[in-house]
């Protein structure tokens, strides 16, 4: 492998980039892991770039009214105030028309000052027509075409603009199947003027070489798929004719997935649950499993970041340090964790008017809102929740999350929980803090005394929340789903919710939740509070030290991206 000193070595292509609380470029997990992969990235100095839109619109801010109706509004933010205009441009052929693609330059700073290029592409020029400047507006706003749209900003006018800024040489990391039209780049330049019909297995062999493919959704439905007839009007005959000559298409559709798969030469899931769901889903593409992680220094509150920085402070540099936690003062952790529970009481006593009390075990929901995450299932039974509460001690439930704009399901559950709120008045406080974006998550997974989580298996393929609150000490309870079957140790890192198998009674895990809150969780947080802190500290020394995006973008070097070399991370890095 031969790494230039001056050129990136990977290109890291995101529908979604988490960059900034004060850049509203993302909707959730899938962002937020990008965002915490470039920010280890660059502590560890490695030649990378990142691609993804401007998203003008922003995701959207969440309202709810006292009844838990979410209604939305576009996030005002001036992409000028916080990021620097490129050069450089691109253009891309949509419907027959060129659309021109400028760029905005955000640097992720690491922790010895390298820094990584992020390119957020935009359509809003004049020079295009009125239909293509919103291209890049709304991120998964619009329709099907409009998606479709955006796949070929994002894959094929990222994959230009890197040309034309000619500061990439190397390989490209498909973060979900969204860019996977780039690799039409790569084949039309693997070309380089020949025609479609001439392309030969070696010429796959060489866009394999270079491409690299994270799948995230073990739900076949999230897979992106558009029917041929609109590909072929808006992408155009000719890449469809070359599309089909690599073979990437079905009958009657073009399955972003599919493409991704048949031309990178390393695909995986992101936990090793995930893999072999995926496994079985795509069964003629070897699949491989990098585990998620998260951003430690991002995630970590600062109250940890003082005690870690006094008793371990190689953790920065080198999240395996948070291995040594387990020798850090239970008071200590004690200490921190109650400062974290302040701080995030008197954001949700600002943000909500309700003030929770400091010394009542906290349980933390937040998340996307949508079916399959079950946010409401704690209140299956809410009198059997009150009872608990009455007879074993005091119980609050801290909520967030946003609901696509067209997920009415998801819609539905916030108010389920609201309508659950106020029927539990005066027994459990419940509290559904509005417009839960990264400010708001780090200080929720780190207040809170217990991170639940309940989706329905095997739809969660990672899962990264319980990651943040495990840096925090926060230990987890929940279903053997995602990343949780690795990072569980029943009753040594948090508690389970249910078996391991799939397909056994999930109808019951309401039950479990009550029994493990009952018997096992609350009489130790209440009754032998020195022993619930020995489960904060190995959650912190178990999960906090391995379940980080260091170890991930570690494992993705020496994995995905350079697997045939010996190359150390420092001859990767300049
Ligand atoms: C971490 C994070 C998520 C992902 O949460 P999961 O529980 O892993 O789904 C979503 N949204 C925000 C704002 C986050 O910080």
């Amino acid at each position: 492998m031969n790494v230039s000193a001056s050129k990136t070595t990977v290109a890291y292509f995101s529908m979604e980039i988490a960059l900034d609380s004060a850049i509203p470029t993302y909707s959730g997990g899938l962002g937020v892991l990008a965002g915490d992969t470039l920010r280890s990235a660059a502590d560890l100095a490695l030649p990378l770039v990142g691609i993804s839109l401007l998203h003008r619109n922003g995701y959207f801010v969440q309202h709810l009214d006292a009844g838990g109706n979410q209604s939305e509004s576009p996030v005002q933010w001036n992409p000028e105030q916080v990021l620097e205009p490129v050069d450089a441009t691109a253009s891309v052929q949509i419907e027959g028309r060129t659309v021109h693609v400028r760029a905005w330059k955000y640097s992720v700073r690491g922790v010895t000052g390298h820094e990584i290029p992020v390119y957020l592409l935009d359509t809003q020029l004049p020079e295009n027509d009125e239909r293509d400047r919103r291209l890049t507006d709304s991120l998964y706003g619009g329709d099907s075409r409009y998606r479709l749209c955006q796949e070929i900003v994002l894959g094929m006018g990222g994959a230009s603009l890197l040309r034309a800024l000619d500061v990439h040489e190397g390989l490209y990391h498909l973060n979900e199947g969204h860019s996977a039209l780039l690799t039409l780049c790569l084949l039309e330049w693997q070309l380089d003027g020949r025609q479609a019909f001439e392309l030969d297995e070696s010429d796959i062999e060489e866009v394999r070489r270079r491409t690299v493919f994270t799948t995230h959704t073990p739900v076949p439905a999230g897979h992106d798929r558009f029917p041929l007839e609109m590909v072929r009007q808006v992408l155009g005959e000719q890449h469809v004719t070359l599309l089909e000559a690599a073979r990437c298409v079905d009958a009657g559709e073009l399955n972003m997935t599919h493409v991704a798969l048949r031309l990178a030469r390393f695909v995986n899931g992101v936990a090793m649950k995930h893999r072999e769901v995926s496994q079985g889903m795509f069964p003629n593409f070897p699949v491989d499993a990098i585990t998620n992680g998260v951003h430690a220094m991002t995630w970590t509150s600062p109250a940890f970041q003082r005690l870690f920085d006094r008793r371990i402070p190689e953790w920065r540099t080198d999240n395996l340090y948070l291995r040594y936690a387990v020798g850090i003062p239970l008071a200590e952790i004690r200490a921190a964790h109650a400062e974290a529970k302040k701080t995030m009481i008197a954001m949700i006593a600002e943000r909500t008017g309700v003030m929770l009390d400091p010394k009542a075990f906290t349980i933390g929901f937040a998340r996307r809102a949508t079916p399959y995450k079950r946010a409401d299932l704690v209140f299956a039974d809410p009198t059997r929740l009150a009872e608990i509460a009455s007879s074993v001690g005091p119980i609050q439930i801290v909520f967030g999350g946003k609901a696509h704009p067209n997920d009415s399901g998801g819609k539905d559950l916030i108010r389920r929980i609201h309508a659950a709120s106020a029927s539990l008045a005066g027994s459990v406080s419940v509290v559904y803090v509005e417009n839960y974006e990264m400010d708001v998550a780090a200080r929720i997974v780190a207040g809170v005394d217990l991170w639940l989580n309940n989706p329905m298996k095997p739809l969660e393929a990672s899962g990264t929340s319980g990651m943040k609150a495990a840096l925090n000490g926060v230990p987890s309870l929940s279903v053997l789903d995602g990343w949780w079957i690795e990072g569980h140790v029943e009753g040594v890192t948090g508690w389970s919710i249910g078996g391991l198998d799939p397909e056994g009674d999930q109808s019951k895990d309401a039950m479990e939740i009550y029994l493990k809150l009952e018997r096992v969780i609350l009489p130790l947080y209440y009754g032998l509070p020195f022993a619930y802190a020995e489960v904060m500290r190995s959650a912190i020394a178990l999960n906090g030290s391995f379940f980080n995006t260091q170890r991930m973008v570690e494992q993705y070097v020496r994995n995905a991206y350079f697997p045939e070399t010996t190359l150390t991370l420092a001859e990767v890095g300049d």
